[in-house]
C-alpha cells in the first residue's frame, strides 16, 4: 500500500470503479460497454468523455463485466503499480472472454502507446488499443475489431480538446464535477511519463468550458474543478472577439456563472501560479480557498535533477505570497520520496518544507523509474526500495501530524459547508467541504437540507482526515 496515499484527486477509493450511467431501457443499446478507470482525475473525466461518444453511437453502459459485449479499461502509467494492476485485470477479462468468445476488449488511455505491441501482438490480451487523443474514433475501430481485425489508435494530437464533446456524468453525486481545461503538458519533469503519454499542451476553447459549467450549474451541480496538469498556463486566443484567456481570467468567467457555483482548480505548477490568480481568488466567495501545489521535495539539489525549474527558497516563497494573500487558504502537496541521489540530508529538507508550509494534506509517493522519462535516461535509480519506502513512512508520518494539528486549528470555527451526501458511517449525518476542501461531518438535524444546499457548520471536535460539528443557525 505504501507506494501511493489516498487523496482527493486522484481517489484510491475510486481507483477501477466500473460505471453504468444510463438508465434506459437496455434493450435500447445495441451493444453493453463495460469501462474501468485508473489513475488521476483527468482519466475519469476522459471516461466520461469516453461514456458519450458511445453512448452516441448506440451503445450503453453496464456495471456487470458478465453483461457487457465491450471492456474497456482507461489506464494510468504514471508509476508501475497502476500498470501492474492493469495487466492483472486485463488477464482476469482475457479469461471472461475465453468464455464468450464474441466479447471485445480495449485499453484506452496513458499505457496505449508504450504497451500497444505487447498487448496485442505478443500477449494477445485485447482486441482495441486507443490513446487519449483518439477516442472520436472508438466508434470505427469497434468496427474494425469487430471484423477480426486489430484496432489500433495511439496518435498523440496536437488540438484535440474534445471541447465539444459533453461528457456523459458517471458515477456522480450529482453536486461536484470535473471539467477538463486543458490537455497534455509540456513541462518534463524527469520523473514523469505524461508529456510522453498525453502528448504535448493544447488548451481547450474558453467558450466552451464556460457553457458546460453553466449547464452543470443548470443541472443543479454546485461545484466544479478545472483540470489540467498546469492549470496556470491555460492560454486559450479567441480570435472571434480577438481576446485572450488566461488562467485567471477563466477563473473569473467560471466564478461569475453563479455565487452559488463553487469553483476549485487542479494543478497549480508552483513556478506558474500568478498574482493574478491568488487576487481572482480573493475576489470571487466562490472560488474556493485551496491550491494544490505540488513540492515533490524540499532539496534544491533534487529538485534541480526533477527539473521542476523552483528551489526550495522560491516554493516557500510562493507558499508566502499564499499565506499573505489568502489567509487561511487550504494547501496540499504531492511528495516523491527516494528520487535519484536523494540523500538522508535531501529527505529531511523535504521534510522540513512540508513543516514549514503546513500541509492540509499530501499525496505521497515513492519514486518509481518509468521507462522513456528524462531520469531514466539520465540517472540511476539507485536508491533502495527500503529506503525508499522508509522515507515515505516518514513523510506519511509527519503529514498525518501537520493534518490532525491543521483540523485542530479549525476547532471552534464556523465554515459555509456545501453538502454533498451523507456520512458514509452514519446516514443520520451529512458530509460536506469547507472551502479549504476540508471534510466536515455533522448531524442532518431534520431541518429540510438537501445535497447541494450550502449551511454553516461551527467545528466542535476532530480526527486527523475529518472535521467534525454541527449546524449553525443565523
Ligand atoms: N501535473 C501535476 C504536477 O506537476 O504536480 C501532477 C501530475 S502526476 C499525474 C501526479 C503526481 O504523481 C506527481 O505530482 C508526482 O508526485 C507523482 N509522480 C509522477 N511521476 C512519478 C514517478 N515516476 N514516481 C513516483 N511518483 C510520481
Ligand atoms: Fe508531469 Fe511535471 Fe507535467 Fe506534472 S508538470 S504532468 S509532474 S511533467
Amino acid at each position: 500500500m505504501l507506494d501511493y496515499v489516498s487523496d482527493k484527486v486522484q481517489d484510491e477509493s475510486r481507483q477501477g470503479e466500473a460505471f453504468a450511467p444510463f438508465t434506459a431501457d437496455p434493450n435500447l443499446y445495441k451493444k453493453q460497454f463495460y469501462i474501468e478507470s485508473y489513475g488521476c482525475a483527468m482519466n475519469f473525466a476522459d471516461s466520461e468523455i469516453v461514456a458519450s461518444i458511445l453512448n452516441k453511437e448506440g451503445f450503453g453502459a453496464t456495471k456487470n463485466v458478465a453483461d457487457a459485449d465491450l471492456i474497456f479499461i482507461n489506464t494510468c502509467s504514471i508509476r508501475e503499480k497502476a500498470e501492474q494492476t492493469v495487466r492483472k485485470r486485463l488477464t482476469d477479462f482475457k479469461k471472461v472472454k475465453k468464455a464468450k468468445p464474441g466479447l471485445l476488449i480495449g485499453v484506452l488511455g496513458c499505457m496505449a502507446e508504450r504497451l500497444k505491441t505487447k498487448f496485442l501482438e505478443e500477449e494477445k490480451l485485447v482486441d482495441m488499443v486507443v490513446g487519449p487523443d483518439a477516442y472520436r474514433t472508438l466508434p470505427s475501430l469497434v468496427g474494425e475489431a469487430e471484423s477480426g481485425q486489430k484496432a489500433v489508435n495511439v496518435l498523440l494530437s496536437r488540438d484535440e480538446t474534445y471541447a465539444d464533446i459533453s461528457p456523459v456524468r458517471l458515477d456522480s453525486n450529482g453536486v461536484s464535477a470535473f471539467v477538463s481545461i486543458m490537455r497534455g503538458c509540456n513541462n518534463m519533469c524527469s520523473f514523469c511519463v505524461v508529456p510522453f503519454t498525453r502528448g504535448r499542451e493544447r488548451s481547450r476553447d474558453a467558450e466552451s468550458i464556460i457553457n458546460e459549467c453553466r449547464e452543470l450549474f443548470e443541472e443543479g451541480y454546485r461545484e466544479v474543478t478545472l483540470l489540467g496538469q498546469n492549470v496556470d498556463s491555460y492560454y486559450f486566443v479567441n480570435e472571434v472577439k480577438d481576446e485572450v484567456v488566461t488562467f485567471a481570467k477563466l477563473l473569473e468567467r467560471v466564478a461569475l456563472i453563479s455565487p452559488l457555483l463553487r469553483v476549485r482548480f487542479s494543478t497549480s505548477h508552483p513556478k506558474d501560479i500568478t498574482d493574478e490568480v491568488l487576487h481572482t481568488i480573493v475576489k470571487y466567495e466562490n472560488i474556493c480557498n485551496y491550491i494544490h501545489l505540488p513540492v515533490q521535495s524540499g532539496s534544491s539539489r533534487v529538485l534541480q535533477l526533477m527539473n521542476r525549474t523552483y528551489t526550495k527558497e522560491w516554493y516557500m516563497a510562493k507558499v508566502d505570497r499564499i499565506r499573505e494573500l489568502i489567509p487561511g487558504c487550504g494547501i496540499s502537496s504531492d511528495v516523491i520520496t527516494g528520487f535519484c541521489t536523494e540523500t538522508e540530508e535531501d529527505h529531511k529538507e523535504t521534510m522540513r518544507i512540508m513543516e514549514y508550509s503546513g500541509y492540509d494534506f499530501s499525496y505521497m509517493f515513492f519514486y518509481s523509474e518509468r521507462p522513456g522519462t528524462l531520469a531514466e535516461r539520465r540517472y540511476d535509480d539507485d536508491i533502495p526500495l527500503d529506503i525508499k519506502k522508509k522515507r515515505l513512512q516518514e513523510i506519511v508520518d509527519l503529514q498525518g501530524r501537520l493534518s490532525h494539528e491543521s483540523n485542530k486549528k479549525d476547532l471552534g470555527k464556523i465554515f459555509k459547508v456545501l453538502i454533498d451526501g451523507d456520512s458514509k458511517k452514519d446516514e443520520s449525518k451529512w458530509k460536506g467541504r469547507s472551502s479549504q476542501n476540508k471534510t466536515i461531518v455533522f448531524a442532518k438535524e431534520n431541518n429540510g437540507l438537501k445535497k447541494g444546499d450550502y449551511v454553516n457548520v461551527k467545528v466542535t471536535d476532530c480526527t486527523q482526515a475529518t472535521l467534525l460539528g454541527h449546524i449553525i443557525n443565523e
